[in-house]
């Protein structure tokens, strides 16, 4: 498979540098509320990538945490008065559950940054011994970008961006900040009074980890210095994954990560998300509206994940006539016995959609070849295939409805029926213009009608 580098700017083959197994990472959700559907783009699309992969014969091992600890967590946990762990199970457990239903495989492994504060403590100590951090007076420590020469390389900021940061001389001490403020940004927090009752030992002090510590100390634990990928939504290249780099290459050295992936965010009715304009959408937000998991995970499929994707309530329309075709092509044309993968095997007709999405995830084209070709698929390896291009896009199909006939098309029907029978065919050709006068018609069997529309 092949896939575009945020860090080169060039797609790239993605093979595993140990020879054996595809090991990547994903920036996994903050637990302070429920995921959006723009957090699920960028979710979905990571499940897209790896069960291509596998399904082409690749093995991985999926690492993606869980924030449970940070500036948002803190403070909406301390805001209803809830303990943090208490806080941050119940949305850990929404995220699952809605993780489920959109049908995302479960990573390997799922680490949370709470559970791993002393290999955040460690990775400081490593820091600060080599020269590149430093403690503030306060007890916090910062990360001091100018002891690193290649930080701002993945976000590509440019020189005067970063001398402004360097002349600045300020410290960010907020998890996030934009690329107009560049600091040296906060390893470890002290201890402040609106944090309550959460924060832990260090040697600097009672305090709590910054936030893009988390992952830096938790990849080296699961992934190791060097390892394939690294990925989120285009929001986390700077600061979040930049500040990563620069811990991670600092504290242990190696590669980090070999490779960056990142899609693009999700708008809605063309604009940024937000919750002032209800544009904010959940899954149960969408399902109490009557549309399923599947609906929303074809639409968060439907562009390419480097284009911009535009969520309305048409694309959502469409993609429920897209997966009603789908499944009911299957249901009259395919061979039994077709709910096979083809791993490693032919794909008949279908082999042009897997391709496209070997080709840099191209979601969209492999939809668009997937429609062309349903009408040329015979053989059980053509079917095979179809079931293999659907189980890497994660689509599950929903039953075909069975068409609904209303009480007066029947009555007239089972009238033309009877007419029949009774071989009064000047009847049963009025029953049958009446019929087609409301848009149906009878298939006639040997034992009995079908009623069809038109
Ligand atoms: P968070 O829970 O805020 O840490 O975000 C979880 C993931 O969702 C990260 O990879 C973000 O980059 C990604 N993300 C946030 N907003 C959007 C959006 N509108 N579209 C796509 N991805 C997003
Ligand atoms: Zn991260």
């Amino acid at each position: 498979m092949r896939l575009f580098d945020t860090l080169t700017r060039e797609v790239v083959l993605l093979k595993p540098v140990d020879g054996k197994v595809f090991r990547f990472y994903c920036c996994g959700p903050t637990v302070y509320g429920p995921a959006h559907i723009g957090n699920f783009r960028t979710f979905v699309i990571q499940d897209v990538m790896r069960r291509v992969l596998e399904l082409g014969g690749m093995k991985t091992k999926h690492v993606r945490n869980i924030t449970d600890v940070d500036d948002k967590t803190i403070r909406d946990s301390v805001g209803v008065g809830m303990k943090l762990a208490d806080f941050t199970a119940q949305w850990r457990e929404r995220f699952h559950a809605d993780c489920e239903a959109l049908n995302c495989l479960k990573p390997h492994i799922e680490p949370s940054a709470v559970e791993h504060i002393p290999e955040q403590v460690a990775m400081i100590e490593e820091l600060l011994e080599k020269g590149h951090a430093y403690a503030s007076e306060d007890g916090s420590v910062y990360f001091k970008i100018t002891s690193f020469s290649e930080y701002g390389k993945l976000s590509r900021l440019d020189k005067r961006e970063l001398d402004l940061g360097k002349t600045q001389n300020e410290r960010a001490n907020s998890d996030e900040y934009e690329k107009d403020n560049i600091a040296d940004f906060v390893l470890w927090k002290c201890r402040r009074d609106e944090d309550g009752d959460n924060y832990w030992d260090s040697p600097w002090g009672e305090g709590r980890p910054g936030w893009h510590l988390e992952c830096s100390a938790m990849i080296l634990k699961y992934l190791g210095r060097t390892f394939d990928l690294h990925s989120g939504g285009e929001d986390l290249v700077f600061p979040h994954h930049e500040n990563e780099l620069a811990q991670s290459k600092c504290s242990c050295g190696g590669e980090f990560a070999r490779h960056w992936f990142h899609s693009t965010h999700l708008l809605v009715n063309g604009k940024k998300m937000s919750k002032s304009s209800g544009t904010l959408y959940t899954l149960s937000d969408l399902a109490n509206e009557g549309w399923t998991s599947m609906e929303v995970r074809y639409v968060l499929i439907g562009a390419n994940y480097r284009k911009q994707l535009n969520f309305t309530m048409e694309s959502l329309h469409a993609a429920r006539e897209a997966l009603g075709r789908l499944a009911k092509a299957a249901k009259d044309h395919a061979v039994p016995g077709y709910r096979e993968l083809s791993k490693g095997g032919g794909l008949g007709v279908f082999a042009g959609a897997f391709k496209r999405l070997n080709e840099d995830l191209n979601t969209a084209a492999a939809l668009g070849e997937l429609f062309a070709n349903l009408k040329n698929a015979r053989s059980l390896e053509d079917w095979r295939g179809f079931f293999t291009v659907l189980t890497s896009l994660g689509l599950t199909l929903p039953e075909p409805k069975g068409i609904e006939v209303p009480e007066k098309i029947a009555k007239l029907a089972e009238c033309r029926w009877e007419a029949r029978q009774n071989k009064d065919w000047a009847a049963s050709d009025r029953y049958r213009d009446q019929l087609a006068e409301n848009g149906w018609m009878v298939k006639d069997g040997r034992e009995g009608y079908e009623v069809l529309p038109l």
